[in-house]
This record gives structure tokens, C-alpha cells and sequence, in this order.
């Protein structure tokens, strides 16, 4: 599905009406190519007094190739509300660590930070701000400050502009290198143009098992993933960037999507399997296959979905029974079979297909957003309790993007969709993918327990 009207606004004409008369200006967004740099320039890495992560982000960076620049050898742009920043000072990323404020008070140096910055963010730049998770700060004062961190990314998200996206990072103070390990994978995901469609989120970083890999441009290489509903659509991209970034990828969907699956497969030189994930001996079929040709699967995607819409007094039984059962309980019942016969080895990752509805709701998907709702508590559950095995479980909730699902939506309420977000724009099944093969990376075993929304800052369930 293309977006007339973002194409229309990046033409000459375009351009002016726009202008004129105050209409969304979605941005070209930035979007990974192999072999691109993190960024399109440098990053000014600035921190709190007695902040405890500077440092060790300093190296990652450098180590990927970032050019570092100094807060106190930079001219600050001047007067930040008249003009943009000159040449010689405008960033591809501003990255703060905050971990350093202990009260309210400490709060001032946000500002002192950003405000001489605000104009000299490239387009499609980053603002990344790393803080501690406030449920283990030592202190109520210490909590209410790093908590209070988030109402800064989340507006800068909003307010910066020309695809700048703005995320806070969240580190648990106990860390170990596999904290470190998931703070470089992470911060290597939301620089990239890998997060293009991400903003305004916390991502939490704690301890559990994480593996550099050998090539930063090729993280997943080795893994064994399953991927269900690879036959189109988020799935179909998913399997590719995947596959691109090194995954041996086993693409599942429903016999019916048969030709589609295997022309997807064979493009990545996966395996296909061809299985309906709700009839009853699907999980041990799975489980077996898996066990005779891999004998082990490091990661599980379980992206397939289906919306089944009604308002809920006019829904048929199967319609609330058939959506339920493939977006949720499909899931748990293969999870069940894959550990219990420890199918999925130490530092395994699931990594689960939620959506924004399941967070905000929606008219006429009572039966999609209790499902989606249920995968976010399925993460909630089975993250803590796979910890002790060194499993990662976390989920994305996708907004907006167009697909063959979003395409069906009448035309004033996709435009409303597409519209009504920080970046003016739907996205595109690419950028799901990107965000959970970050998820999926053996660097990333210590983000665990997360949500990531994959929304561009939707207005939905903000
Ligand atoms: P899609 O309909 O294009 O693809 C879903 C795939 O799942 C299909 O190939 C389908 O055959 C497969 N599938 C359905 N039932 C199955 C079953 N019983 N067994 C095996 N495979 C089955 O949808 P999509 O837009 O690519 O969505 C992928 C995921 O993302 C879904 O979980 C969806 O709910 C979620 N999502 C999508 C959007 C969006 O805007 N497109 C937004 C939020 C969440």
C-alpha cells in the first residue's frame, strides 16, 4: 500500500501547500542498508555529574565507528529558537547520560544540555537519553527523578521533528557485561536507521545472557529462528532481515499460503513448514520437526495473526474463539512443548507480535486487543519466570503499518492512522522486522520483559 499523499508532500508542489496551509509534512525517514554508517554525524555524548555509564558509551560508540564530540569544546548553536544550528555544529545523535541525577533538582542539567542543542539535530537524527530503571534506585528522590526522565524523551519525540526520533534507556545499576553486551546492541539498534519507526519508548536493560557477536554486521549469525506466519506481510519482511543479518531462518504459515511461504523461503534459503498453528497436534509437530532437522531453535518470533473485527454485541462466537486462539493461546501451547523439551537452549530469546490495540484498545476488535493484551502479559509473566534459564521473552506492538491488513481500512480512518503519530507516516512491515531482530540478537539476551511499541510515538494509547 503506498502512501500517496507522503510522496505528494516530498514534490516541489508538495512542498509549499504544506507550508502553507499547516498540513502534516511526513519526513523521509532514514532506513538501514548494510554497510551504512551508525549515523549521518557525530554524536555529542554528554552526562550528568556522577553519571555512571559515560564511559563504557564513550568506548561502544567509538568502537562503532561514531565520531565523539564534547559538550564543553562545542559552540552552542545561540539563540536556538531563531536559527538552526551551523554546519560545524549539528549531530547525527545527542546522547545523555542521566544517571548521575539523584533528585529533582539534578533535573536542571536536562536543560543545560539540550536546550543549546534543540536546532542541531540532523534529520532523521536520534536523541538517546540512559538512565536507571527507578524500581532499584536507592532512593524515593533518586526514583522520582529518573522516572521523571521520560516526560523529556517523550516530548522531544514529539517536538524535534524531520524523523528525529527520541528514546529513553532504562539500566539496571547491577549490571554485568551482559548488561554492557545489550547497552551496545541496543544503542547500535535505536542510532541506526534499524529504529526508524521507534520513538518515544523506554527500553529496559538488566542482567541475563549476552553473547557479542563476532561481526556487529551480521548479529544473528549462526542462530537458529523460527518465524510463524513468514508467508506475507510483517512475517515475510521479518524472515529477510533476518536471513540478511545471518539467521538460518525456518518460515512457518498455514498449508493455504503454501506457494507464497516456499517463494519466501527459498528467496532467504530457509525451510519451510507448512503447519496450522491451532490444531491440536500442531505444538508436537513443530517440536519435532525442529528436533529431527535443527535439533534446537535459538529464537522464536511468533508473529502470525489474524483480526477477525465486529463491535463485540454483534460477534459470533468464532470470531472471538478463532482470533484468540491463533494470537494467543497458539502461542502459549508452543512455548509449553519447545522448553519443556528444551528445544530452546540457554540464552534463547521468544520474541511475540503484540499491537497498539492490545494497549489502547479499539472499536470493534474486543477480540484482537484481548489477545494482544494478553501477549504484553504473556512477556510480563513468562520473562521473570524464564530469567533462571537465561531465556529472554519480549514483544513488540506494531501501530500502523502497511500492510494487506491496514489496507482494508476505510479511507478516512487509514488516513487518521497513518496521520496520527509524531512522524506523520504509517511503517512499513520493514521496520517491525528490524525491532525484533534486535530483540532476537544474542546481544540483546539482557532486554528482557519489554514492549516495545513500533508506532512512530502513536497518539493511541500514549
Ligand atoms: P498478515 O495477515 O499479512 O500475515 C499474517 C500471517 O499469519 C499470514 O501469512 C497468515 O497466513 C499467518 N497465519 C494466520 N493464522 C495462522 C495459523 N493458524 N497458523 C499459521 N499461520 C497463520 O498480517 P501482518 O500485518 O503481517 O501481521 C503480522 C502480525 O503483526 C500479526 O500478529 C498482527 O496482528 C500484528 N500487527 C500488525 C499490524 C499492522 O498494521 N499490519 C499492526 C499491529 C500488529
Amino acid at each position: 500500500m503506498t502512501d500517496r499523499y507522503a510522496s505528494f508532500v516530498q514534490s516541489g508542489a508538495g512542498r509549499a501547500l504544506v507550508k502553507r496551509l499547516g498540513l502534516p509534512d511526513p519526513p523521509r525517514l532514514r532506513r538501514h542498508r548494510p554497510g551504512d554508517p551508525l549515523l549521518p554525524g557525530p554524536v555529542l555524548l554528554g552526562a550528568a555529574a556522577g553519571a555512571r555509564l559515560v564511559e563504557p558509551v564513550g568506548k561502544i560508540l567509538t568502537a562503532a565507528g561514531v565520531e565523539l564530540r564534547d559538550p564543553a569544546a562545542v559552540e552552542p548553536a545561540g539563540d536556538t529558537s531563531a536559527q538552526p544550528a551551523p554546519a560545524s555544529a549539528r549531530f547525527g545523535a545527542l546522547v545523555y547520560d542521566a544517571t548521575g541525577i539523584t533528585d529533582s533538582t539534578g533535573l536542571r542539567q536536562l536543560y543545560d544540555f539540550f536546550h543549546p542543542h534543540a536546532r542541531s539535530v540532523l534529520p532523521s537524527g536520534r536523541v538517546i537519553v540512559l538512565g536507571t530503571t527507578p524500581a532499584e534506585c536507592p532512593s524515593p528522590r533518586e526514583a522520582t527523578a529518573q522516572r521523571a526522565l521520560e516526560g523529556l524523551t517523550r516530548s522531544i519525540g514529539k517536538e524535534f521533528g524531520r524523523g528525529v526520533t527520541a528514546q529513553l534507556v532504562h539500566v539496571t545499576p547491577s549490571g554485568d557485561a551482559s548488561t554492557l553486551t545489550s547497552l551496545d546492541a541496543t544503542l547500535r539498534f535505536l542510532l541506526s536507521g534499524r529504529s526508524a519507526y521507534v520513538s518515544g519508548q523506554v527500553v529496559r536493560i538488566g542482567t541475563g545472557r549476552a553473547e557479542p557477536p563476532a561481526d556487529w554486521d551480521r548479529p544473528l549469525d549462526g542462530q537458529i529462528v523460527l518465524v510463524t506466519g513468514a508467508a506475507r506481510g510483517i512475517g515475510a519482511a521479518l524472515a529477510r532481515v533476518l536471513a540478511r543479518d545471518g539467521a538460518q531462518v525456518v518460515a512457518l504459515d498455514i498449508p493455504a499460503a503454501g506457494d507464497e511461504l516456499a517463494r519466501v523461503a527459498n528467496e532467504i534459503g530457509g525451510t519451510a513448514v507448512q503447519l496450522d498453528l491451532t490444531t491440536p497436534d500442531a505444538p508436537a509437530r513443530l517440536a519435532e520437526h525442529l528436533a529431527s532437522r535443527q535439533g534446537r531453535v535459538d529464537v522464536v518470533v511468533h508473529n502470525a495473526g489474524i483480526t477477525r473485527d465486529k463491535t463485540l454485541g454483534r460477534m459470533d462466537v468464532d470470531r472471538w474463539d478463532s482470533v484468540l486462539d491463533v494470537n494467543l493461546s497458539s502461542q502459549e501451547r508452543i512455548n509449553d512443548v519447545l522448553l519443556e523439551r528444551e528445544l530452546i537452549p540457554t540464552g534463547g530469546r521468544i520474541v511475540s507480535v503484540s499491537s497498539i490495540a492490545g494497549i489502547a484498545g479499539n472499536r470493534g476488535q474486543t477480540n484482537y486487543a484481548t489477545s494482544k493484551a494478553g501477549v504484553i502479559g504473556l512477556v510480563e509473566s513468562l520473562a521473570p519466570a524464564l530469567s533462571g534459564r537465561g531465556i529472554s521473552v519480549n514483544a513488540v506492538a506494531p501501530g500502523f503499518i502497511e500492510t494487506r491488513l491496514t489496507a482494508r481500512i476505510p479511507l478516512m480512518l487509514r488516513e487518521a492512522g497513518r496521520r496520527m503519530n509524531s512522524l506523520s507516516q504509517g511503517g512499513l512491515p520493514v521496520d517491525v522486522a528490524e525491532t525484533i531482530g534486535w530483540l532476537a540478537w544474542p546481544a540483546s539476551g539482557a532486554v528482557s520483559g519489554n514492549v516495545v511499541r513500533v508506532c512512530g510515538q502513536s497518539l493511541l494509547g500514549a
